[in-house]
């Protein structure tokens, strides 16, 4: 089979790869119908160090089952699934807290194993993993569904951890993919406000459509007075941090107000959290990390099944498998918001 594999910062290519095939009686091979290349993979695009061996790519995605294990009982062949960004067993302590994400037997997408960019992957615990979906591969809704596999899981991840609301006023920092679901997921969950801090007219532009009421976009400490001055000087109530840079995270903790929450999902680039006495004595909330998306997925797909979410919108641009490394290309060039690749 063909699947993306980055053998340094800049290199990507399409390659055949071994077919993906049963291993382990809890296991799933599923034929890869939708994936797409995600925020978190520009990371590795800016820095990798060159690799021999190279790491296969790709932790979204939706396929048909292609064939399961003995001990498979959820899902069955030609079962139309979504998997989310990590394999989980469903059953051990975290699962049931639905923390999958710190799954004790679970893991993630990619590396030496089948990532989402590829032709097919053999999934791992498949009963716990995947959801099986109501609608076929040719359906509509399909790049609304794909972003349950992540962005949209991830940017409610903030709202949760931010402690969205009704009444409340978020901010939500970063106008990507995930900072746009962090808006719709704000939105959902009765947000009285919403600021978004980006800089981009696209993006700025679907944000406004998904419910954003304000936008900044200054940064650093003009950013910082620019919220504080639309809140009253307070700050907001919840914030979501959808960047994961130093600077970033130093404007999303800097205005919460006293009190506050910060949701972090943005994946940290430094190995400290910036204004820790400012945060100390407000009293604000710091929470997040990487989303159990398999939680959420049951949550949100009735409204996306029903229309009223349309996380989809965020992809502005579709390829097909070869077209992979020029798609890298242009969201690290910020020429797409997020790349969706149809097989
Ligand atoms: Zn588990």
């Amino acid at each position: 089979m063909r699947a993306t594999v980055m053998y340094g910062a800049g290199d990507v290519r399409v390659e055949r790869v071994p077919d993906a095939r049963l291993v382990e009686p809890t296991d799933a091979v599923v034929a890869v119908t939708r994936a797409c290349i995600c925020g978190s993979d520009l990371w590795p695009y800016q820095s990798m160090d060159r690799s021999e061996t190279g790491r296969r790519m790709g932790h979204e995605f939706i396929g048909t089952v292609e064939d399961v294990g003995a001990e498979v009982r959820t899902v069955k062949k030609g079962d139309h699934v979504v998997a989310p960004f990590a394999w989980s067993d469903g059953t051990c302590e975290f699962c049931r807290q639905g923390l999958q994400t710190s799954c004790i037997h679970g893991g993630f997408w990619g590396g030496e194993i089948d990532g989402g960019q590829g032709e097919a992957v053999r999934v791992p615990l498949a009963d716990g993993t995947l959801v099986p979906l109501p609608v076929g591969p040719d359906h509509a809704l399909l790049p609304s569904l794909l972003t349950l596999s992540d962005v949209m899981g991830t940017g409610h991840h903030a709202a949760r951890a931010a402690k969205v609301g009704p009444g409340k006023i978020v901010a939500v920092v970063g106008d990507g993919a995930v900072g746009l679901c962090g808006v719709v997921a704000s939105r959902r969950l009765g947000a009285e406000r919403i600021i978004l801090l980006g800089r981009h007219a696209d993006r700025i532009a679907l944000a406004r459509e998904f419910g954003a009421t304000e936008i900044v976009s200054a940064r650093g400490e003009a950013g910082i007075e620019r919220v504080l001055e639309l809140t009253g000087g307070l700050g907001a109530h919840s914030v979501l941090e959808c960047v994961g840079h130093g600077a970033s995270t130093e404007t999303a903790l800097r205005i919460a107000r006293p009190g506050g929450a910060v949701g972090r999902v943005g994946v940290p680039q430094e190995p400290a959290i910036p204004a820790a006495t400012p945060t100390f004595f407000r009293n604000v909330t710091i929470a997040g990390g990487p989303a159990p998306a398999r939680a959420y997925i049951e949550e949100l797909l009735p409204d996306v099944l029903e229309g009223r979410i349309q996380p989809g919108r965020v992809f502005d641009r579709v390829t097909d498998l070869d077209g992979v490394p020029d798609g890298y290309r242009a969201m690290n060039a910020r020429e797409a918001i997020k790349v969706m690749v149809a097989f």
